[in-house]
């Protein structure tokens, strides 16, 4: 891309290895009927995903000795291509682990009370650093919706969703809708 102009002159395709390590993890399964729910209100899953996951590794040290940079999640790209399964998940960011989310397994319930108190009981419309923002994101905290990420953090409690917005139609959602159906495993 030219610097003065923005032009894009050339497109060429980068591949990486993958980054891979054995660790562990706190993660919870979400089911497709729990996407459909969210994309007939308009309401992103995958950002709600995200939030959530921000969320718990935001309340997760008053609970557990750690630093937040002790701690990982998948941060979903606004560019991504990669099918990825329906859940949001917390890990060990020292490859082997070192015992952080297997003590957060025992204090899962706990966590996430905590992590959509956070969320609900934040003034901000759709997200802030208070809430879930979160300093380290490796995609900018691009992806992200409060409002799915309540629905997300009461369904994993077992909590009723009655009263979550249905948010008005805009020409955007309804395509990241249709689109994310195929980023899903
Ligand atoms: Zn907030
Ligand atoms: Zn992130």
């Amino acid at each position: 891309m030219w610097k003065r102009t923005g032009e894009v002159f050339e497109f060429c395709e980068l591949t990486l290895p993958p980054l891979e390590f054995t660790t562990y993890a706190l993660w919870t399964d979400l089911s497709l009927e729990l996407k459909r729910w969210l994309d007939a209100r308009r309401l992103d899953f995958l950002g709600g995903c995200h939030g959530a996951a921000h969320a718990v590794m935001a309340v997760l040290p008053l609970f557990i000795m750690c630093d937040r940079v002790d701690l990982g999640t998948e941060c979903p790209s606004p560019l991504q291509h990669r099918a990825r399964p329906l859940r949001f998940i917390v890990y060990d960011q020292q490859p082997g682990g070192v015992g952080i989310c297997a003590a957060a397994f025992t204090i899962a319930r706990t966590l996430y009370r905590a992590a959509l108190q956070l969320v609900e009981d934040c003034a901000c419309e759709d997200g802030c650093p208070s809430c879930i923002h979160d300093l380290h994101c490796r995609e900018f905290n691009y992806v992200l919706d409060k409002a799915a990420t309540k629905a997300i953090l009461r369904f994993a409690l077992g909590m009723s969703l009655a009263d979550l917005p249905v948010r008005p139609p805009t020409k955007h959602a309804a395509a990241a809708s249709a689109a994310s159906d195929s980023l899903l495993l």
